[in-house]
């Protein structure tokens, strides 16, 4: 028989584990697989632990990876994957947006297509703001653009994915991963499964702006070199620029058709938006030394404060 790890990442979710434990459990019992389940618990601060503690304690079935502190959501994800010893993985959300009825589709589909990931897409969103739609939208079509790497688009982490992608994750180095980005990356046979993605259950994303802010950057700066190629052209273009204006302006002192003397505010203007071009991709630079640099610390990705069962 083969066995299978659903992967769940918990921060703060205390009223919500139950339900999810709740809901999972039916379907894991349908499923002609021995299923185990893997909660992480990323350093919450509120009942999710004691939740977590009592739920493996009743099922030996679950196993929970307790974080020392908050590492992110994408450290979560990585620390299931790295201790995950099933043939295949389910990553999904605590809060039920990903619904647990889809489990037997997943595995139906990569039996159907011999498939080693079948990935969520994400068709509808419902209970998400405007805002997080657009910005999910768009991050995922800028992130294709500028990466030479093809992700598919509005795909989160939900999926499933096989021993041979698990072990070809496991020996990334990087310390800061874009999940679904490297998995995608890994290749091998990699199928859609559109789904409808349902409200949370209880509470509120645990997604802050800033942490969704570095999430994004974050791929960027891992996945392209492209912000870099960019900077270089607009200084490409300044020089040009540049080069045009002191020509014209030479030739226009001895052929008398301009007037030096009322240049104020180009000049103002000048100096602020070149300032501006300097400083943005000084920043850009910045960005990626500042990479490097958490690189090359080697410091762990996570810190595990126990492991119950
Ligand atoms: N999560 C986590 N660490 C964090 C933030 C979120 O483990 O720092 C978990 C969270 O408990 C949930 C999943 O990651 O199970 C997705 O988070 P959330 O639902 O808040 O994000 P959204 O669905 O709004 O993008
Ligand atoms: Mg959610």
């Amino acid at each position: 028989m083969k066995t299978l790890s659903i992967i769940i990442p918990c921060y703060n979710e205390e009223n919500v584990v139950d339900i999810c434990y709740a809901k999972l459990c039916p379907v894991l019992e349908s499923l002609d697989m021995e299923c185990r389940i893997l909660f992480v618990n990323d350093g919450s601060v509120d009942g999710t632990k004691a939740k977590l503690t009592q739920l493996s304690e009743q099922d030996n079935r679950i196993t929970v990876i307790n974080f020392s502190r908050n590492f992110g959501q994408q450290a979560a994800v990585t620390a299931g994957i790295h201790h995950c010893k099933s043939d295949f993985a389910i990553i999904m959300d605590a809060d039920m947006q990903d619904p647990p009825a889809l489990i037997p589709k997943l595995i139906e589909k990569q039996i159907q297509e011999n498939a080693n990931v079948v990935y969520g897409v994400r068709r509808t969103r419902l209970g998400e703001s405007r805002f997080k739609v657009w910005s999910s939208r768009s991050f995922y079509r800028t992130l294709n653009r500028l990466s030479n790497d093809k992700f598919p688009l509005d795909s989160g982490d939900f999926r499933l994915i096989d021993r041979t992608i698990m072990n070809h994750f496991n020996s990334f180095k990087e310390r800061e991963k874009y999940v679904r980005g490297l998995i995608s990356w890994v290749g091998f046979k990699q199928v859609p499964l559109d789904y409808e993605r349902d409200a949370r259950i209880h509470g509120e994303s645990k997604y802050s702006l800033k942490k969704m802010l570095s999430f994004g950057v974050n791929a960027l700066t891992y996945f392209s070199h492209k912000p870099l190629h960019i900077a270089m052209s607009l200084g490409f273009v300044a020089v040009i620029v540049g080069i045009i204006m002191a020509l014209w302006s030479i030739f226009g002192k001895f052929f008398g058709y301009t007037d030096a003397e009322s240049g104020w505010t180009s000049i103002i203007i000048t100096i602020i938006f070149f300032g501006g071009v300097q400083l943005l991709t000084i920043g850009v630079l910045g960005r990626y030394i500042g990479t490097l640099f958490n690189e090359v610390k080697e410091r762990p990705e996570y810190i595990i404060e126990d492991i119950l069962n």
